[in-house]
């Protein structure tokens, strides 16, 4: 999943982002309310995490833009005091939940898990054959067991099964497995998808290369349908 970290503290912005990364997110840092704002009236994001004070124009400005532009991105909020009008102002603009700082990282992890699964469009459980991706405890199983895949292989299987049967773009995969302040090397998306594939190939399941076009896992056949 893709997120969108907004938080002007650079020592908190790194230790969140190295906690979401962890957990096999997409994490873009952006630390004012502008550059906020311009993320998101342009990228795609599966979560925005907001903090309200911020240089420039303030969290909760951001949300309200964000909001009269019919978008309906999840929005946790975070802000240095628990006070009762800044959660009234945050929930009226439209967030859909709050942290108050200071905060546990487990405590967060959990918000974001509980945000991702309620803005879900898929199934949160992706299936191929006795191949199963859990979107959003960000495990996979093959019959049942787990798979030992690092985050970005994760990352990319994801991409791969919500895109079933359609070719992927080495560009698309590029988007979703780097934030903006990463190189990505020429051949970087070629060896991620040498190492998944060498996991997978074991167990029956064949990722395509479509020369010139990306990668494709065909649609799997359900035993007896
Ligand atoms: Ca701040």
């Amino acid at each position: 999943m893709r997120i969108l970290l907004v938080e002007d503290d650079k020592v908190l912005a790194d230790a969140l982002s190295r906690a979401l990364v962890q957990a096999a997110h997409t994490v873009d840092v952006v630390g004012t309310g502008e550059q906020a704002d311009e993320a998101l009236a342009h990228d795609v994001y599966n979560l925005a995490i907001l903090d309200i004070g911020l240089p420039g124009i303030d969290g909760l400005e951001v949300l309200k833009r964000l909001r009269a532009r019919r978008s309906g991105v999840p929005v946790l909020m975070l802000t240095a005091f628990d006070t009762l009008a800044d959660r009234v102002k945050g929930l009226d603009l439209g967030a859909d939940d709050y942290l108050a700082k200071p905060f546990d990282l487990p405590e967060l992890e959990a918000r974001v898990r509980a945000l991702l699964r309620r803005g879900i469009s898929v199934a949160p459980m992706l299936e191929h054959g006795s191949l199963t991706f859990d979107t959003v405890g960000r495990r996979a199983f093959f019959d049942g067991k787990p798979l030992e895949l690092s985050a970005r292989e994760l990352a990319l299987l994801e991409l791969l099964l919500l895109r079933e049967g359609r070719v992927v773009s080495k560009e698309h995969i590029a988007n979703h497995l780097y934030g903006w302040d990463e190189e990505v090397a020429d051949n970087a998306i070629e060896v991620f998808v040498y190492r998944l594939r060498r996991k997978l190939e074991p167990l029956g399941c064949e990722i395509r290369t479509v020369r010139g076009m990306g990668y494709l896992m065909e649609r799997a056949r359900h035993e007896g349908a």
